[in-house]
């Protein structure tokens, strides 16, 4: 795909596509498997490491949805703190990464929404970063000095057009992007288990994380946008669907002829898969 990109980045060797499963909020300060894997994949990039430093980061979260697709476009985007419940440690996290509003304006008009053709929109004041990139982040690049964009999902809108947006991504990734996406393969918050171990979860659970796994690792990855086509076992695994769609934006920024590495394949609290890939 030939994509005129935003001059201010630079050509690099072409960086992964990743897709994060991200759980619980608690994971970015709790004692967890996850996290460690999260800071072991984060430097794998910089000089002499496997991957050039990201120019920056493009991250899908669950947690951003929207009317048509946006674009956060803040000079310094604000740490989002979009839970309840949680002790005031993770109230005081912050992740200061500067934002890029310039190339944010570039973007809007390279990229468009998959309905409308119509270019993206430009938040300036709104949103920021929520937990779903933060929580990641931090881990991965501590030292916040990577700028972050985050593009946002609207809900309304097919699977398709889902995996279509993340299509338009593939090209950043030789400009020095980072497509990040950050989501769970399975997540139904109403059957959560505490204190159930990490390689333990509902069968419905297992297999429904075990058929994903299986289309990318064949990479039959069109194929993750029928994931309705499953019936009540995707109802169960996804009551809303908002933390499977991050999946369809990194599936689709693939390129031919790469392959999926997986990490963190375990469960949390039974009815979250953890499950995370690397592309390239
Ligand atoms: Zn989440």
């Amino acid at each position: 795909m030939s994509l005129e990109t935003p001059s201010s980045l630079q050509p690099s060797s072409r960086l992964p596509v990743v897709f994060i499963g991200h759980g619980s909020p608690l994971n970015v300060i709790d004692d967890n498997a996850f996290r460690p894997r999260w800071e072991a994949l984060g430097q794998q990039f910089g000089p002499d490491a496997r991957w050039p430093r990201p120019q920056l980061i493009l991250c899908i979260s669950a947690h951003w949805l929207t009317q048509g697709w946006w674009l956060t476009a803040m000079a310094q985007p604000r740490t989002i703190h979009d839970f309840g419940g949680f002790p005031p440690a993770l109230f005081a996290q912050q992740y200061p990464a500067p934002g890029a509003p310039a190339l944010a304006r570039q973007l809007a008009q390279l990229l468009h929404q998959p309905d409308t053709q119509a270019p993206l929109g430009l938040d300036e004041t709104d949103w920021g970063l929520d937990h779903g990139c933060w929580s990641v982040l931090k881990p991965m690049f501590p030292a916040a000095d990577i700028p972050v964009i985050q593009l946002s999902m609207d809900y309304s809108r097919p699977p398709s057009e889902h995996f279509q947006l993340g299509r338009q991504l593939q090209a950043l990734r030789e400009r020095g992007v980072l497509v990040l996406a950050s989501g769970n393969t399975v997540h139904n918050l109403r059957y959560i288990q505490r204190d159930v171990p990490d390689d333990q979860a509902y069968d419905w659970a297992i297999e429904f994380d075990r058929i994903t796994a299986e289309h990318i690792a064949q990479g039959r990855l069109a194929a993750l946008q029928e994931f309705q086509q499953l019936g009540p076992l995707a109802q169960l695994a996804h009551p809303s669907y908002d933390h499977y769609l991050p999946l369809l934006y990194a599936a689709g920024a693939v390129c031919p002829g790469e392959t999926p590495e997986f990490f963190n394949d375990q469960y949390q609290a039974a009815s979250i898969a953890m499950r995370s890939v690397v592309w390239s």
